[in-house]
């Protein structure tokens, strides 16, 4: 077999077998096939697609190329979730307590991000002692003794994801449908979890763009799901507009422990209650509306809370140590209307130049500083009214022109 071959092959759009997808990736992820090469067959995926055939055969291939968790050893239903990511979203860390305090067992690997703000694991480093790298004894143990646990994405855990990932990351390939299934799905049948929520964002500040790509993307987890008999459903939510109040590592956590605490409404407390509502029903085989009461449920009655109380001091984190920045610039309306939209995207670059993301894999996150929108979309504001608190790194005035990122009318 030859990679040239292989290469010339998708870009006249054949559909490649399974043993030419196996050579080609194996072979990268072995250093047996280059950057260069590698890059150009994922252009030609990117431009090309990749049938069903070669999506499952592909996804099977990215499982095999490391080890598969066996859960079976720990009692209960397992359930797992993901999300293609956005600005503002850490559902994880109010979903993740919430679902397990209603008796299911949540394992969650969880990655660190690149651009915007930081990933869960960025977020739960900004406490002070948390591990986020637990071993696979730790791991067990936890969600023995706990019911849940958050850590970071093993070694051996689907490598090849790892490596296509970051190649995609730099070469402009990212945005494929059928490569993006495969990333997902491939660390979720790995994982081994039961049941599967896919939480698929979709808008300005999302990977996913439009809805039609969105909706094939949600079939084609559903149906390689289905290759492995675990149940997969799917959301597809808004990511036009930052997905709560609070931007930034810290400032991120803080908002999650007030939704579990029941102390906001916002778009982000919606839409931790409606992921938790289907994954409660998917793990406990019961109707939706009988789901979300216990959901409501367990954040009333502190469950939800308290359970994330627990997750954190497991794994060694003091929650009194958040820190927040000092420096605080304020950013005034200067008209009286109503906020139709603010941009997603725009405001997750602002949050990575203060300080809150990594441009490059090797940059260093400051956890201390973010963005909190102090008025939400559709909110009435008046002229002189705060938008939107920037906590910043020192005391430099930032230069962006933040209020183009709000259409107020
Ligand atoms: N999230 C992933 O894990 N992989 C992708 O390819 C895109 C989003």
């Amino acid at each position: 077999m030859n990679i040239i071959d292989i290469i010339n092959k998708k870009r006249k759009k054949e559909e490649l077998s399974y043993d030419e997808l196996k050579y080609a990736f194996l072979g990268y992820l072995n250093k047996e096939i280059a950057d260069y090469q590698m890059s150009s067959l994922l252009m030609a995926i990117c431009l090309n697609g990749l049938t069903e055939r070669e999506t499952f055969d592909l996804c099977d291939i990215f499982i095999k190329s490391g080890k598969t968790f066996d859960l079976s050893s720990i009692e209960g239903v397992k359930v797992d979730k993901h999300s293609t990511g956005g600005v503002g979203d850490k559902t994880t860390l109010v979903l993740v307590p919430l679902v397990a305090s209603l008796g299911l067992i949540f394992p969650k690997i969880s990655g660190r991000g690149l651009g915007h703000t930081g990933g869960t694991i960025d977020k739960l480093e900004s406490i002070k002692g948390f591990n986020v790298a637990l071993s696979e004894e730790e791991l067990f143990e936890e969600l023995k003794s706990i019911g849940c646990a958050i850590t970071s994405q093993t070694e051996d855990l689907a490598p090849l994801d790892k490596v296509i990932y970051a190649l995609r990351d730099v070469t402009g390939t990212v945005e494929s449908i059928e490569l993006i299934a495969v990333s997902i799905m491939s660390k979720k049948i790995a994982l081994g979890a039961d049941k599967i929520l896919i939480d698929i964002k979709v808008g300005k500040g999302a990977l996913i763009k439009n809805l039609k790509d969105a909706k094939k993307l949600s079939n084609l987890m559903i149906k390689i799901g289905k290759k492995y008999q675990k149940e997969v459903r799917t959301i597809i939510s808004d990511m036009n507009n930052p997905l709560g109040n609070n931007i930034g590592n810290s400032l991120e956590v803080l908002e999650a422990l007030s939704v579990l605490e029941g102390k906001v409404s916002n778009n982000f407390s919606k839409l931790c209650i409606e992921l938790a509502t289907t994954l409660v029903s998917m793990g406990k085989g019961i109707s939706e509306s009988l789901a979300k009461k216990e959901v409501i449920n367990a954040i009333k009655n502190k469950a939800a809370y308290n359970k994330f109380l627990e997750l954190v001091s497991f794994q060694g984190g003091d929650i009194t140590s958040l820190k927040v920045s000092q420096n605080v610039e304020k950013i005034y309306s200067n008209k009286t209307g109503t906020i139709k939209s603010i941009d997603a995207l725009k405001m997750g670059e602002l949050a990575m130049k203060l300080g809150a993301g990594r441009k490059n894999k090797e940059d260093k996150i400051d956890y201390t500083v973010g963005i909190i929108l102090e008025k939400q979309v559709r909110d009435r504001v008046n002229k002189g009214d705060v938008l939107c608190t920037l906590y910043t790194k020192n005391d430099e005035m930032i230069q962006e022109n933040i209020l183009s990122y709000y259409k107020i009318v």
